[in-house]
């Protein structure tokens, strides 16, 4: 606001002062320059401004949302272990503990794994394994990971394999993972209950391997669909804060893309309107 008042006050002054002073031809063409150059400093100096502000913010809510997801699940177990610990509980009931408190440490090494991820993902030095990997076996297990995870049935969550041959790919089985992963989790995430989301396989014409998954959700503002996948960034919209999350797995799944040769994006018609995410990938060139 400030830059924008300085900018607005500094175009009204030499203005007027061209005018008053017209005749002064070649002063007033080199103050018009240096006008120009100071104008251009003030707008940088704002954009750069607001970019820091914003970037502040987005740590700030990053890091309580990390708080967040690291206290509640070791909140939850340390309640559980001490209700076994000071009482005798039926078997059943005491299963019933064991599944929560699994589920619970499940959550924890979800968000431990995206924040050590985001941060290998961020650093280019690191080199990863690379293999000789089936995209439809690292889909089918990322879709039955959900599904238990979620306590999902087929039809909430389903997989459609529409390859003609092997999709191999060349590279990180576990990064992979995540990245194919993420996507399905935010599909499920961002939609009512029960979900309604297809995981679909193909390889393009184009020779593109690709993962594309497609929900009924939340949807997604068309000024949001690039800023998404950039790190710590969450669309401002009520339904997607109120959701859980850090602001990690786009960006992990646009690293992974990129490390492995590919790319990933987003389209959506709209908030409400559902999206799908696409993750496409060279094949792997053949064995001789
Ligand atoms: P997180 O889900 O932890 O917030 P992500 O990087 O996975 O972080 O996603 C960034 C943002 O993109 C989310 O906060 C959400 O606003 C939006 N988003 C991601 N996937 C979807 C989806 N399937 N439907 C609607 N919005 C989505």
């Amino acid at each position: 606001m400030l830059g924008i008042c300085l900018v607005a006050i500094a175009v009204t002054l030499n203005v007027s002062w061209l005018i008053l002073n017209w005749r002064e031809g070649v002063l007033a063409f080199f103050g018009f320059i240096f006008f120009l150059l100071i104008i251009a400093g003030l707008v940088l100096n704002t954009i750069f401004l607001v970019r820091e502000i914003r970037r502040n913010e987005q740590h700030d809510s990053f890091i309580n949302a990390v708080t967040h997801e690291l206290k509640t699940p070791v909140a939850s177990i340390r309640l559980y272990l001490q209700t076994l610990q000071a009482r005798e509980l039926p078997d059943e009931k005491r299963q019933e503990f064991y599944r929560i408190m699994l589920h619970d440490s499940d959550r924890l090494l979800h968000t431990i794994e995206q924040v050590l991820r985001a941060g290998a993902a961020g650093s280019r030095l690191r080199r990863s394994a690379r293999a000789r990997l089936d995209l439809s076996e690292i889909a089918r297990e990322c879709v039955e990971i959900a599904r238990t995870r979620y306590h999902l049935p087929a039809e909430s969550l389903c997989l459609v394999d529409a390859t003609r041959s092997q999709p191999i790919v060349l590279g990180d089985g576990e990064e992979l993972k995540a990245a194919v992963y993420n996507l399905i989790d935010n599909a499920i995430k961002y939609s009512e209950s029960p979900p309604d989301v297809r995981v679909e396989i193909q390889d393009t014409d184009t020779q593109k391997l690709v993962v594309r998954v497609t929900d009924h959700g939340a949807g997604i503002p068309p000024v949001d669909l690039k800023r998404i996948f950039k790190r710590f960034y969450r669309v401002p919209a009520s339904v997607a804060m109120r959701t859980k999350g850090t602001g990690l797995g786009l960006f992990i799944v646009r690293s992974v893309a990129r490390k492995h040769g590919g790319r990933a994006f987003a389209e959506s018609a709209g908030t409400g309107k559902g999206s799908t995410f696409t993750l496409q990938l060279p094949p792997a060139p053949p064995t001789s």
